[in-house]
């Protein structure tokens, strides 16, 4: 028995294809409006600098630093934004691809582009450059057009990029549909039952069928019809395009791998600078503690010696004026010890002289 036999394993081979018409309808759609979103963001950069933009080929995603100034980052997540890592960087040389990252962020619709698949020396030429930073997963730098480019890429262009999303009514129809795509290019059975390929193809159909443009749009209506028959077995399913689809799933899974493997590497790498981070924070405030403590020590010492020299100083005139006082008081005991016996000395002289005086009388 064939796989395509098995009904479950035929509907998922459906389900893939149904994801190729879906890229046929709205690839030239994404394209137009990508383009006219380039335009855009040049007539914004006359608007904000006053002269027209000038080419520049000179700038990459390792040397280019944005407009905006670091402590004020424009991007939702600073750790993904070239002003994180300010080593190598420096401004455009030609006033064009540092104002041109800040209206690429600007025009997301989270401020979170994703810069892995662009090459900034194309911004001013190639349009899909531009549009390639509204991708949401990696896998896409060799894929230069929008018919390159999947349906899973597109979507994501349609969702984050501001004035883009504006050409469809309903973001939601949007959303719903990048989650199909997951559920079945993530498949690990390559298994889908028939209820569930039905409403995969309708949702894909009102994507196709938005009011605003796409109801207008041939390649999208073609895709519709295609759809259709799809869904009432009305297409034959090779097994060459069994075997397409099967390695359109398993590339995407090889992407998913890179792509948790990738932020596996960046949170490794923002825990490595936030660790550094930590580290000289706790050795400058260990430095600086050091310092203060190594002035307070000093000024304790400065202080006790003032203090010692002071109390000296005190001891020193206390001893003297003790001394002094000793000396007052010696001289005074001498003094009056001398006028006592000076007086005793007198009295006897005078007593003498009496008692001589009476001997004679
Ligand atoms: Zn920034
Ligand atoms: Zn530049």
């Amino acid at each position: 028995m064939s796989d395509l036999e098995d009904p479950l394993y035929k509907d998922w081979v459906r389900s893939a294809l149904s994801l190729k018409y879906l890229k046929e309808g709205i690839y030239s759609f994404v394209d137009q409006f990508a383009k006219q979103h380039h335009s855009n963001l040049l007539l914004s950069y006359i608007k904000g600098t006053g002269s027209p933009a000038t080419s520049c080929t000179e700038c990459t995603s390792e040397n280019l630093m944005p407009d905006h100034p670091r402590h004020r980052c424009i991007q939702k997540f600073r750790s993904k934004c070239f002003c994180n890592n300010p080593v190598g960087r420096r401004k455009c040389p030609n006033n064009f691809c540092s104002r041109f990252y800040d209206l690429i962020v600007i025009a997301h619709d989270e401020r979170n582009p994703l810069w892995i698949n662009t090459d900034p020396r194309k911004w001013y030429s190639d349009h899909w450059e531009i549009a390639k930073c509204y991708l949401s997963t990696t896998g896409y730098s060799e894929h230069g057009t929008a018919a390159d480019t999947d349906a899973a890429g597109l979507l994501s262009i349609i969702i984050n990029n501001i004035e883009i999303r504006n050409y469809v009514c309903s973001i939601d129809n949007i959303r719903k549909v990048r989650d199909i795509r997951n559920d079945i290019m993530h498949s690990k059975s390559f298994q889908v039952d028939q209820s569930s390929l039905y409403q995969y193809i309708e949702q894909m159909i009102l994507v196709l069928q938005d009011p605003k443009i796409l109801v207008t749009d041939v390649a999208a209506q073609n895709a519709v019809l295609k759809l259709e028959k799809l869904k009432r077995d009305q297409i034959f399913i090779s097994v060459e395009d069994a075997y397409e689809m099967r390695r359109h799933a398993l590339k995407a899974g090889e992407d998913g791998v890179k792509k948790i493997e990738k932020t596996k590497d960046e949170a490794i790498q923002q825990m490595e600078t936030k660790r550094k981070e930590i580290h000289d924070d706790l050795d400058s405030r260990f430095d600086q503690r050091l310092l203060e403590q190594n002035k307070e020590i000093k000024a304790e010492t400065i202080r006790m010696q003032t203090e010692k020299n002071e109390f000296e100083s005190r001891y020193q005139t206390a001893v003297n004026e003790i001394e002094t006082k000793g000396k007052q008081i010696t001289d005074n005991i001498d003094a009056y010890f001398e006028s006592r016996v000076n007086d005793h000395e007198n009295k006897v002289d005078d007593q003498s002289k009496e008692i001589s005086g009476c001997l004679k009388l």
